[in-house]
């Protein structure tokens, strides 16, 4: 058996005891080239060894994190979701409240220059832009103690 080397599946099951046979001890005694594949064997079942006890905690921890890192997405998704709904609604309850004074709006503004139009638009928009400031300000605040509140209900 000196003429042909061993194979990858011979050195495994003989490096795992599952073959026994004499004439593989005999050729690993005279081939340098069949003890280096089988000492790699052996180096690599013992790093699987060595690796193997640890997935569970990693995977745990893993796990765990990702539960977290869901379970505040979703808490922030919840709450963008919350915002921009109610400030839909009330611009949409803004809207529709305006809609008999729009002839109104319309007659003022029309007489007017175009400087003065401009200016008009400009100081409404400049008051819309500070009211919803201020409503986001707002509104972050009370839902972020409303969720604080809702993660500690004793608060
Ligand atoms: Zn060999």
């Amino acid at each position: 058996m000196k003429s042909s080397h061993l194979t990858e599946e011979n050195l495994q099951a003989y490096l795992l005891g599952e073959i026994q046979e004499k004439s593989i001890a005999e050729h690993l005694s005279t081939c340098s080239g069949c003890q280096k594949n089988l000492e790699e064997y052996h180096r690599l079942l013992e790093r699987i060894q060595k690796i193997n006890p640890e997935p569970f905690p990693f995977d745990l921890t893993a796990l765990a994190m990702e539960t977290v890192i869901r379970y505040e997405k979703k808490r922030s998704l919840k709450r963008e979701w919350v915002f921009w709904g109610s400030l839909f609604f009330l611009l949409l309850g803004i809207s529709s409240l305006s809609i008999p004074y729009f002839s109104e709006i319309k007659a003022i503004l029309y007489p007017k220059s175009s400087i003065i139009n401009l200016l008009t638009i400009g100081t409404g928009l400049a008051v819309l832009f500070f009211l919803t400031a201020d409503l986001i300000r707002q509104f972050n605040k009370k839902t972020t103690q409303l969720f604080k509140n809702n993660m500690q209900p004793t608060a």
